[in-house]
């Protein structure tokens, strides 16, 4: 992904990277094509970049373990400066390049952003029921007859005290 920056004139252009996800370097959960458009905003020696890159991701949820597919959109800023570097760049988000740069390659920051961008949770509705956690049944598909009334703290001094009873 590399965007010529010679004879670039000032104002906005727009560019869109279209490839495969393995292009990237990137694996599981992503796979398919992706999609970038690109804001490109130059201004003397300053060039600021908007990215937002759609992704195709395939997840499995954290509730009942079901593979489910989604899309993942990732987006990020970068702004380039034509100067020098001063000693400390800690800035996620500045690069520096030399006057002489005829050229941006950004298939890292495309990658870096689009791993940051993968959710912890991943669930395949937001009310996903899970799993029953003492026989595995899919709760979203079908009930089962396991007894959850016990897991109601409420019971469980009663309960006890049957188990107790019935012990003796
Ligand atoms: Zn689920
Ligand atoms: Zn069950």
């Amino acid at each position: 992904m590399i965007i010529k920056i010679s004879n670039l004139s000032n104002g906005e252009h727009n560019f869109v990277f279209e490839d495969k996800v393995n292009v990237l370097d990137l694996e599981n959960p992503f796979y398919g094509k992706y999609k970038s458009s690109l804001v490109l905003n130059k201004l003397h020696d300053q060039i600021i970049l908007s990215v937002t890159t759609n992704f195709k991701v395939k997840y499995e949820c954290d509730r009942c373990a079901c593979e489910f597919k989604s899309n993942l959109i990732s987006d990020y800023k970068m702004v380039y400066l034509m100067n020098e570097a001063p000693e400390e760049t800690e800035s996620l988000n500045v690069c520096y390049l030399s006057r002489e740069a005829d050229k941006i390659d950004i298939t890292n920051d495309v990658r870096e952003f689009a791993l940051l961008s993968v959710p912890m949770k991943k669930l395949c509705r937001e009310d996903c029921k899970g799993l029953c956690p003492k026989c595995g049944t899919d709760l979203n598909t079908s009930k089962c007859t396991c007894n959850t009334e016990e897991a109601d703290p409420r019971w469980k001094p009663l309960m006890e005290l049957k188990d107790k009873l019935n012990l003796n």
